[in-house]
């Protein structure tokens, strides 16, 4: 059905990060010719992860491990690097070299279509018959007959009110003046943000010192490589205490070692088991197992994971517990209050992780006003049915509304791995086919 109004187009991806190229690749290869991409940055396929040029923040997982799920047509990353004189083996590449082949995908995607960036941010999604208004900041408006939000995660909730030089509310846009003058640097999070933040500075402020701050201080361990741990194939957990015996058993019986071998295992298998869960299972693993899953998950590449063990053997890194509970002002930089510690800092970052709250983005928010997406029953993020389309707020599918990568994790679990976003934007990509008069070109 044609849609009266101003650009009329058959489907547009919100968000052209790894996530929204991909999707478009998926779309391309079942034949869509018109593609739309909605992306404030110049860059497509870069996102927050891929953007970086500092050639200290790294993949956090080898080269070979990113190229499972491929897509048919699309040169995957391992010969991709070959042809450009790069030995994958078992490197740890810089983060920008999948941004640069993020431009070749992008490329081979407008030799199969045409592809449209829209460079602006989406403000308001609204349902329309035969489809969906979208405003932009520009003040464009798309009219879509099919959308698939890919909005990556979002900022952090913020640690002050209110702005204050020295304090980098963004830890993946951090002042580079301010980098440049920190001598004592205190960071909420000891996660992989937090570490990417150690290196960032450490890079222009060769002396600086870090104190970062958790309530449960953990820092990602080492990537490991070539782990093995057979049990993992019999694993047929049905409920969560279950597979909590079984790892407990795993780490105790495994010739190979330790729990981080039984861990990266698992991380094959846990989307699956997962699924199969029932909804108060799963709401018991997300109240008691899901903070140590994560925790214990993620990886920190090998190299970086030496530096920081360098900066603490140097003592200019420590952890400390508790959380930031206030930031004011000092005569030089800010002071603040650290569980019941006062100190003081030059910059402080915020790493303490992204907000899940879809009313802290507004065109998510107004997608909830009009009961196009639902937050999922345990607060990881939004509802999809099992082909990535949104559920409305009576339970049923918004037709033509897809959710792509970090909001859909209280449905699929494992999202924001490379493969499990090509994997989860081809079967979005075959359900809009159903859907799509594209193929008629
Ligand atoms: C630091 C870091 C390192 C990582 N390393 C790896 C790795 O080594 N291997 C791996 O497999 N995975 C890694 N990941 C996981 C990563 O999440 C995915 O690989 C992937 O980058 C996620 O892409 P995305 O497009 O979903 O999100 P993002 O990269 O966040 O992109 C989302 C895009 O949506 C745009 N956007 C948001 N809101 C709007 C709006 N309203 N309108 C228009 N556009 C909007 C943003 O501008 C952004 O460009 C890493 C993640 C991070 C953060």
């Amino acid at each position: 059905m044609a849609i009266p109004g101003k650009t009329e187009v058959p489907i547009a991806i919100i968000g052209g990060g790894a996530a929204g190229v991909w999707q478009a690749a998926a779309l391309s290869m079942l034949g869509a010719l018109d593609l739309t991409i909605v992306e404030p940055s110049e860059a497509l396929g870069r996102g927050l992860a891929y953007s970086t040029s500092n050639p200290g923040h790294l993949l956090n997982v080898t080269a070979d491990k990113l190229d499972a799920h491929p897509l048919e047509g699309f040169e995957p990353f391992i010969p991709w690097l070959e042809r450009h004189g790069m030995m994958a083996g078992e490197t740890y590449f810089p983060r920008k070299v999948y941004g640069d082949y993020m431009d070749a995908v992008v490329s081979a995607i407008r030799q199969r279509a045409c592809l449209s960036h829209h460079v602006a941010r989406a403000r308001s999604l609204t349902p329309v018959p035969g489809g969906f208004r979208v405003m932009l900041d520009n003040g464009d408006e798309l009219l879509a007959h099919q959308v698939v939000l890919a909005l990556g995660n979002l900022k952090p909730r913020r640690l002050a009110p209110i702005e204050m030089p020295g304090l980098a509310e963004d830890p993946w846009n951090i002042p580079q003046a301010a980098m440049a003058g920190a001598d004592e640097v205190v960071i909420a999070g000891t996660g992989l943000t937090a570490i990417d933040a150690v290196l960032s500075v450490a890079n222009v402020s060769p002396n600086a010192r870090f104190t970062l701050a958790a309530n449960r201080p953990f820092m990602p361990p080492s990537d490991a490589k070539n782990v093995s741990w057979p049990g993992v194939a019999d694993l047929t957990p049905d409920r969560p205490s279950r597979l909590w015996r079984s790892v407990i058993a795993g780490i105790r019986s495994n010739p190979e070692g330790d729990w981080i071998t039984v861990v990266e295992a698992l991380k094959t298998r846990t989307a699956e088991f997962w699924q199969n869960w029932s909804p108060g299972d799963r709401a018991t693993f997300a109240r008691h197992g899901l903070r140590h899953w994560l925790h214990h998950r993620h990886r920190t590449p090998p190299p970086s994971h030496k530096m920081i063990a360098q900066l603490i053997a140097n003592r200019r890194l420590t952890l400390c517990r508790g959380r930031i509970s206030s930031i004011r002002k000092a005569p030089s930089g800010l002071a603040l209050r650290v569980g019941d510690r006062e100190m003081t800092a030059d910059l402080v970052i915020n790493a303490t992780g992204p907000s899940v709250d879809p009313r802290d983005e507004p065109l998510l928010s107004s997608a909830l006003d009009d009961g196009l997406v639902t937050p999922d029953p345990l607060g990881l993020g939004l509802k999809v049915d099992l082909s990535g389309q949104s559920v409305t707020a009576d339970g049923s599918p918004a037709k033509g509304l897809y959710i792509l990568g970090a909001w859909t994790r209280g449905v699929f679990f494992e999202v924001v791995p490379i493969p499990m976003l090509r994997k989860h934007a081809m079967n979005i990509a075959s359900e809009a086919s159903r859907h799509a008069s594209w193929r008629s070109g």
